[in-house]
């Protein structure tokens, strides 16, 4: 039996990690959910789940859930909250599926706490990868990939030693966009930009794979996930998205994990890990019914985040975490409506181009970092 905490319950990944450990209660049992505002979901799920401790996002929630739930449920709120989830119970895993850079904290308590990490939260990695991963070594505490690409990544690897890999492949299906030229973005939606032809995901992620910096913050999570330099990392557009990702050797030989776009595949794979057990209800891959797959290479100059990401993780230090901020914050304005699609990349572009790295932060530089671009960010976008 391996007990779990989740963080993001609410979340896309989230319901789809509750969904799996309803699916094999003989296997998995849930010890502690984080949900962020949307309490009337988080209330179903604690009357459904019955988690032992429980964590809201504000104090105004915490105050209206408090007579609402059982009286064995430890109720907690806020950042302290999040970090209590991740590591103060007696979980053996992680699932951090929470959305930002305030992922970061809560995983380094619970690698402190020896905790497993399976990680959905790429802005953890892209924001602070070199701290995570030392953490991680430190305490021998193993980090398991979710987001599909790098679990397809992680699977290929299985066997087979680091040293022999030539490259990594991670395949990008172009987003809600990817039909359109780069002079048709000018007026697009957010609604356009939400409707994603392929995955069904959060908000925040399916803009981010509008504008390709999903793929450039999944290079960097590649990067610190594998231990890998970027010289060794390519991108391919699969519109597709069959092929998750593959792992090219040194002999020339390719290995790919293949499956239909299914979440739930890598989550319950990060969950049983070296096992494998049945997925209930699993759609099969169908090859004679997809026919053809398409592969191209992608532009740097119809993708500009895909380059910004690439650019900054080379140039290491502060350069992700200005990247990662800045991306989040722009994200939140464009779904707010007050800049347009393109207007993310140029927030990006110019946090970029104002910052002066720091070569090895520390968290706190990094906290400082992030807060500095977020105001940066609105000062400058927001007239
Ligand atoms: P969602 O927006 O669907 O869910 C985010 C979760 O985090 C919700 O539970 C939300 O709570 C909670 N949350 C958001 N902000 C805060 C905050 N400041 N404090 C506390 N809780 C908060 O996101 P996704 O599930 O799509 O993505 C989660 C992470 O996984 C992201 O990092 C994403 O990049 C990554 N990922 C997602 C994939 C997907 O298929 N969706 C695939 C691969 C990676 P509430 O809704 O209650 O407000
Ligand atoms: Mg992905």
């Amino acid at each position: 039996m391996k007990k779990i905490s989740l963080l993001g319950a609410t979340g896309s990944i989230g319901t789809q990690t509750l969904e799996v450990i309803n699916s094999h209660p003989d296997k998995f049992s849930l010890e502690a959910i984080s949900i962020g505002r949307n309490i009337e979901l988080g209330l179903k799920q604690i009357n459904e789940y019955k988690p032992r401790l429980v964590s809201v996002q504000f104090r105004e929630d915490y105050d209206k859930l408090l007579n609402k739930i059982p009286d064995n449920v430890k109720l907690v709120y806020g950042e302290v909250g999040l970090e209590e989830v991740a590591a103060n119970n007696d979980a053996d895993i992680l699932v951090n599926a929470v959305l930002g850079s305030v992922g970061l904290k809560p995983t380094l308590s619970a690698i402190k706490a020896g905790k497993t990490i399976a990680i959905a939260n790429k802005e953890t990695l892209v924001t602070a990868g070199h701290i995570v991963t030392a953490e991680a070594n430190k305490y021998n505490v193993e980090v398991l990939p979710v987001d599909s690409e790098h679990s397809a990544i992680f699977q290929c690897l299985q066997g087979e030693s680091i040293q022999e890999v030539e490259k990594l492949i991670l395949t990008a299906s172009g987003g809600s966009f990817r039909n359109l030229e780069r002079s048709q973005l000018e007026n697009v939606t957010v609604e356009d930009a939400l409707n994603h032809p392929n995955w069904s995901m959060g908000a925040k992620i399916t803009i981010d794979s509008a504008t390709m910096m999903n793929k450039g913050l999944e290079v960097i999570e590649a990067h610190w996930l594998f231990n890998l330099p970027y010289e060794k990392i390519e991108v391919l557009l699969h519109q597709e998205s069959i092929i998750h990702s593959m792992v090219e050797f040194i002999d020339g030989s390719v290995i790919a994990q293949l499956g239909t776009p299914d979440m739930k595949v890598p989550i319950q794979y990060a969950l049983t890990y070296p096992n494998r057990i049945e997925l209930k209800e699993k759609k099969r891959l169908k090859l004679w019914e997809v026919g053809k797959l398409h592969f191209s290479k992608p532009s740097f100059e119809r993708y500009r985040c895909l380059s910004f990401a690439f650019e900054a993780g080379k140039s290491g230090g502060t350069m992700p975490t200005v990247l990662n901020a800045a991306n989040e914050e722009a994200v939140s304005l464009f779904l707010n409506g007050a800049i347009s699609f393109l207007g993310i990349e140029e927030a990006i572009e110019r946090a970029l181009n104002e910052h002066k790295i720091v070569k090895l932060p520390t968290l706190e530089q990094i906290d400082e970092i992030d807060k500095q671009t977020r105001d940066f960010v609105k000062k400058i976008m927001v007239k």
